[in-house]
């Protein structure tokens, strides 16, 4: 028994150490391990014996269920989820659900796990301004995500207290709203010691990620020296933290990995990825970002955009904010920004170099940088997805990029994948985004935690 209890923590052990860090753990990492124990002991004595009354289950029934790993669909299954988290998956042939667990009829539907954005940000704005950081703002934002379906934010940067005491309260079967993760500030400084500081500053607040910058805004301002840049993985990994890299030219990326960062949070833009970087990438176990709605949002609104006319996206965006958006004198002024015409040109690089990245096995995870003014939280999830598949993708490995690989690469293991031990977080479609991804959309319910999410 104690050996199969071994093999089955080992397997579906929501947390594992970050991916490179086996070292001493968070205590956050221990107080969640020891809930899941216990939670997996309740799994395993209800396995043992017989159940006749089960009150917290809910039972999702004959359903095709696309599970975020690498397994073909499931048709016509069963997803038992029980205090939150789920019990049983499998064909309906195979599955007892349990005496009094209450049943949905999901017949003909598809039900995915729900979609984690490994980078966004949360909190901050409102409308089109910033400066709007307060919990009900972030409470706002993590149920908008929820209602799109992104059920996990990893969110780099821009964090402050009230987004960090969120994350601490989220490991709960009564959770409603999306789950989000925190970096604490994008980090700056002019020396070391500034740098390093600020490093322990996130980190004793209990940052998940350290996030940095290294770009020059197309040539428009200073990038962080490489020597500072040192320094800053330096004390993240004595710290035990993976460092995220906002970059853009692909020399950076190739110095950043061998520098030791452990996440790229944005697509490499100036130039084709080569063997060289993609060997890197690799060989470090190093996941890609892309981030590609961000490089639309910069450029999008020089005219009237089509997705302005889309349900989907008109359900919960304010109308005054078109209305902004749409002025002749904004068009203009984006029709007129430097800028705005290069990430138009950077767009194009970006997604050819998913295709390559893709061919070359790389591990990319859906983000989108959604959350600053004009990148529509929710609605950019569903269309970066579908510009991954645009790119080179097939809809089912954006779908794992959106789902299992994207809780790997954030570090997050009781997510992502409808597998037993994991949280209960799903969406429930009425189409079938592996026929066509733009399915995506067709959301009739959002579950997490095992609790329904309401519109
Ligand atoms: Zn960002």
């Amino acid at each position: 028994m104690n050996q199969l209890l071994g093999t089955i923590l080992d397997r579906i052990n929501p947390h594992k150490a970050p991916r490179k860090y086996p070292g001493k753990l968070p205590v956050k990492f221990l107080v969640d391990f020891l809930a899941h124990v216990l939670s997996t002991l309740a799994v395993l004595l209800f396995a043992a014996v017989p159940v006749f009354a089960n009150e917290g289950s809910i039972a999702f029934v004959g359903a095709r269920i696309i599970d975020g790993t690498a397994a073909d669909p499931l048709e016509d299954g069963v997803i038992v989820i029980t205090d939150g988290r789920i019990r049983t998956v499998g064909p309906r042939s195979a599955v007892t659900i349990p005496a009094g667990a209450q049943q949905i009829d999901v017949t003909g539907k598809t039900i995915m796990p729900g979609l984690i954005n490994a980078h966004g940000h949360v909190g901050n704005t409102v409308g089109l301004g910033t400066g709007a950081y307060t919990t009900d703002n972030l409470l706002r934002q993590l149920n908008l995500y929820a209602r799109y379906g992104i059920t996990t934010i990893n969110s780099l940067g821009g964090d402050e207290a009230q987004g960090f005491d969120l994350r601490n309260e989220q490991f709960d079967a009564d959770l409603d709203r999306a789950r989000i993760f925190v970096a604490g500030s994008v980090v700056l400084g002019d020396t070391e010691a500034a740098i390093r500081a600020e490093v322990n500053r996130n980190a004793d607040m209990g940052a998940n990620f350290i996030k940095v910058r290294v770009d020059d805004n197309l040539g428009t301002a200073q990038k962080m020296p490489r020597p500072l840049f040192d320094a800053l993985v330096d004390q993240a990994h004595i710290r035990r933290l993976p460092v995220a890299v906002h970059l853009f030219y692909l020399d950076d990326a190739k110095y950043i990995l061998n520098a030791g960062a452990d996440l790229i949070a944005h697509s490499v833009r100036d130039e084709l990825v080569d063997r060289e970087f993609i060997d890197q990438i690799n060989s470090r176990n190093v996941c890609y970002i892309p981030t590609l709605t961000r490089e639309v949002s910069t450029f999008v609104y020089e005219s009237t955009p089509e997705f302005f006319a889309d349900p989907f996206f008109l359900k919960a965006v304010e109308p005054d904010i078109i209305a902004q958006l749409s002025t002749p004198e904004y068009q203009s002024r984006i029709q007129n920004s430097a800028s705005a015409q290069g990430y138009k040109v950077a767009l194009g690089v970006a997604m050819d170099n998913i295709k390559l990245l893709r061919d070359g096995g790389v591990s990319i995870a859906m983000g989108t940088d959604t959350g600053p003014p004009a990148r529509f939280q929710g609605y950019f999830e569903h269309m970066e997805i579908h510009m991954m598949v645009e790119a080179g993708m097939t809809p089912h490995e954006a779908i794992r990029a959106s789902t299992g690989v994207a809780a790997d690469c954030i570090n997050v293991h009781d997510i992502g994948t409808l597998e037993p031990g994991k949280w209960g977080d799903l969406i429930v479609l009425g189409a079938n985004p592996l026929e066509n991804i733009e399915n995506t959309k067709s959301i009739e319910s959002v579950w997490i935690a095992g609790n329904r999410v309401l519109d």
